[in-house]
Order: C-alpha cells, then sequence, then structure tokens
C-alpha cells in the first residue's frame, strides 16, 4: 500500500510501478522537504491565527492551548501508549515481577530505588527539566528514562501495594510474614 499523497501522484504521472512511484516520492520529498516544512508551519500559524486547531487546522481550538478537543485527545491517546510500550519494555528488562511478592501484572509494576534516593532523583528530574536536559523521576518519565539510559542497576521492581507499605510503614507485611514462617518453622 502506498501512502495517499503518493497514490495520487502515481494516477496523475502514470508511472509504470509502485517502485517507480515510491521513488519518485522519496526524491519528492527530500527535495521539498524544507519548503513544505515552511509551508506546514505556515498553514499551522494560519489556522491559529483563524481561532482553528494547529494540528488538524480544521477544528475550533480550546481557549488556552493551540489544539482542538479531538487532537488533544489523539495526542493523550498517543502517549499513553508510548508509556505503556515503555512500560512493558522496562519491567521485562528488569524480571518482569515484583521481588517482594512475586506480583506480573504490569499495571501493578513500579520502579523502586532501594538505595532510597527515589525523593532525590525525582528532584533532580525536576531541575534536569527546567534546565531542558534529560526529564527523568516521577511516574512515567522514569520507564523513559531507564530504557534511555540502558536499564542501569540499582533498581528493581516492585508492586505498587510492596512499594508504598515500604514508603509509608518501612517494612512490607509480606516480609514479615516471610520471617514469621522462618520462626515457626
Ligand atoms: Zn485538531
Ligand atoms: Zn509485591
Ligand atoms: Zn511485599
Amino acid at each position: 500500500m502506498l501512502p495517499k499523497r503518493i497514490s495520487v501522484i502515481t494516477l496523475r504521472m502514470a508511472y509504470k510501478s509502485k517502485e517507480d512511484a515510491a521513488r519518485y516520492n522519496r526524491e519528492w520529498y527530500f527535495s521539498h522537504k524544507k519548503s513544505e516544512g515552511a509551508r506546514k508551519k505556515r498553514e499551522r500559524k494560519n489556522a491559529i491565527a483563524a481561532g482553528l486547531c494547529g494540528r488538524c487546522r480544521h477544528r475550533p481550538k480550546l481557549p488556552d492551548i493551540l489544539l482542538c478537543s479531538w487532537c488533544v485527545e489523539q495526542m493523550r491517546a498517543l502517549d499513553r501508549k508510548r508509556s505503556v510500550r515503555d512500560k512493558e519494555i522496562v519491567v521485562k528488562a528488569y524480571g518482569g515481577k515484583c521481588s517482594c511478592c512475586g506480583e506480573s501484572k504490569i499495571e501493578f509494576m513500579s520502579i523502586d530505588h532501594p538505595n532510597g534516593d527515589g525523593h532525590e532523583h525525582r528532584r533532580r528530574g525536576k531541575d534536569n527539566a527546567r534546565n531542558n536536559q534529560e526529564k527523568t523521576g516521577a511516574g512515567i518519565h522514569i520507564y523513559r528514562w531507564l530504557k534511555r539510559n540502558n536499564f542501569p542497576s540499582g533498581y528493581r521492581l516492585l508492586c505498587f501495594n510492596c512499594n508504598c507499605s515500604r514508603g509509608f510503614f518501612g517494612y512490607c507485611p509480606h516480609e514479615r510474614e516471610r520471617q514469621h514462617i522462618t520462626v515457626v518453622a
């Protein structure tokens, strides 16, 4: 399947083969890259000036941002998809299950910093973001950051239950259960 723009040109120019058309379009793309970029930029600017969305350029834009509600939803969905993909990759790289209880559902997984620098890491992440450097730290950014940095050691997987309990109470009931079992046995 050829992209839409190509198929129109293919019809008009009557290419012998799809390969010919693809080559033509590739060349067209590279020779027009600059002017096309400028055209798109101009169209975007005009749309915004006319109160339209800067992305789709035909729906009315929302009051405080340059996008329409439909495009906001689209961007959100894309971002969510990307975040889930990043998390899947990271979870797999760190063993795929909670290092305390063995829970393996990706929805329950979180990253733990056993050396306890979670807060420091998040703070540093904020500073970096401010300095327009690497964005690390809280939430989904940690997965992106770990992936980009080739899964450094010093991190482990914990499910939210085990992680939260450690955060709030300084221990996980699973540990006590295990200790209890050892004592009894
Ligand atoms: Zn839009
Ligand atoms: Zn757990
Ligand atoms: Zn636990």
